[in-house]
């Protein structure tokens, strides 16, 4: 592994900063280095708003949503009187729903003291939903502040930069240091975009474009001809699969759905009922005796989802509601409202599986 001491800091920040100024990306919540050299600031409710949302997503992915928020919402005040149900469902799709019931909260929590962002660390630290990264990247991305920026694809670019051999997992504090040392203090906000930037453009997981890369002068990793080799791997271990009996009762054309718990998985999100989730199959009889309702149930699809810690296979079981019969909590969703209803992903396959 190179040693930090003998990386040529000064050349490495100056010929990512150049890059990033010819080839960096221009995103809608970003500053661009002219603008931002011309005085130009960026919003830190975008700025946050879109940390949030890319924490565990795609830019593809997230940027329609970021859009759709922006518009809806448009400043921190407005996103903190909203309504929770409806961010929920606005979230629908990008998972990781404890990041929007977050998200609502630290909107509220601006709001109520002003609707500006602190610049500090420490303050930034103190608000829901906001991490060491995601203070980082508010700092540098929105308030041009020193501050070394570190997410999976920093990780990627440091640990092929110096050959880290230990997985990332137990290398983490020393990623961190290198970042640290190598980060710009003049140019805060463009490098830590830069350096992004890099991982996600040029320093990809897989084919790696080492020819077109900034850093390819000093990098361990290319010398050695391996770069896909880093960051090494962790040994991989099994994730638990997990099975469960979802049960959708119809009534014409609506579903009848309810509330997840607030906290824990898909909290506060809308759900069909179910069995347990557990590592065991579901016998006939077990399953028909955790039913909601003492009917005729009829099997529909198999569904499957993976979460990050575990797979779940949902036999997903329906019936109509007999005559009369309503339930105790929960209400009926009209199915032509699917798209519209704050329905975790998994679930909405449950729906459209038990049709
Ligand atoms: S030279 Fe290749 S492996 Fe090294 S940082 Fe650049 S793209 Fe990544």
């Amino acid at each position: 592994m190179k040693p930090v001491r003998d990386l040529p800091i000064e050349k490495l920040r100056h010929s990512l900063l150049d890059w990033y100024d010819a080839e960096g990306r221009d995103l809608p919540w970003r500053i661009r280095p002219e603008a931002r050299a011309a005085g130009q600031i960026a919003d830190p409710y975008a700025v946050w708003l879109s940390e949030i949302m890319l924490q565990q997503t795609t830019v593809p992915h997230a940027t329609p949503y970021y859009f759709k928020f922006l518009d809806r919402w448009p400043s921190v005040h407005d996103l903190a009187a909203a309504d929770e149900d409806e961010v929920l469902a606005a979230w629908a799709g990008l998972g990781y729903y404890a990041r929007a019931r977050n998200l609502i909260a630290c909107a509220r929590a601006v709001s109520a003291a002003g609707g500006v962002f602190p610049e500090a660390e420490k303050d930034l630290l103190a608000l829901p939903g906001i991490g060491a990264y995601t203070a980082a990247a508010i700092r540098a991305a929105a308030f041009d502040l020193p501050a070394s920026v570190v997410d999976g694809n920093v990780e990627r670019v440091i640990t092929r930069l110096c050959t880290i051999p230990e997985p990332v997992k137990t290398s983490k504090p020393e990623i961190r240091q290198i970042a640290a040392e190598i980060a710009d203090p003049g140019r805060p906000g463009d490098y830590a975009q830069a350096i992004m930037d890099l991982g996600a453009t040029v320093c990809t997981p897989r084919k790696p474009d080492c020819a077109g890369c900034p850093w390819s002068f000093a990098c361990a990793a290319r010398a050695e001809g391996h770069p896909e080799a880093y960051p090494v791997k962790a040994p991989k271990v099994a994730k638990p699969h997990k099975h469960a009996v979802g049960f959708a009762v119809f009534r014409g054309e609506t579903i009848w759905l309810r509330k997840r718990p607030s906290r824990g998985l898909l909290g506060g999100m809308l759900e069909v009922p179910s069995t347990e989730w557990r590592t065991e199959k579901w016998s006939l009889t077990r399953a028909r005796a955790a039913a909601p309702l003492d009917v005729q149930w009829a099997k529909r699809a198999i569904i499957s989802h993976v979460f990050t810690h575990f797979s779940l296979e949902m036999a997903m079981w329906r019936a109509e509601a007999p005559t009369g019969w309503e339930p105790d909590e929960g209400g009926w969703h009209a199915l032509g409202d699917v798209d519209q209803l704050a329905l975790p992903s998994l679930m909405k396959k449950a729906v459209l599986g038990a049709l």
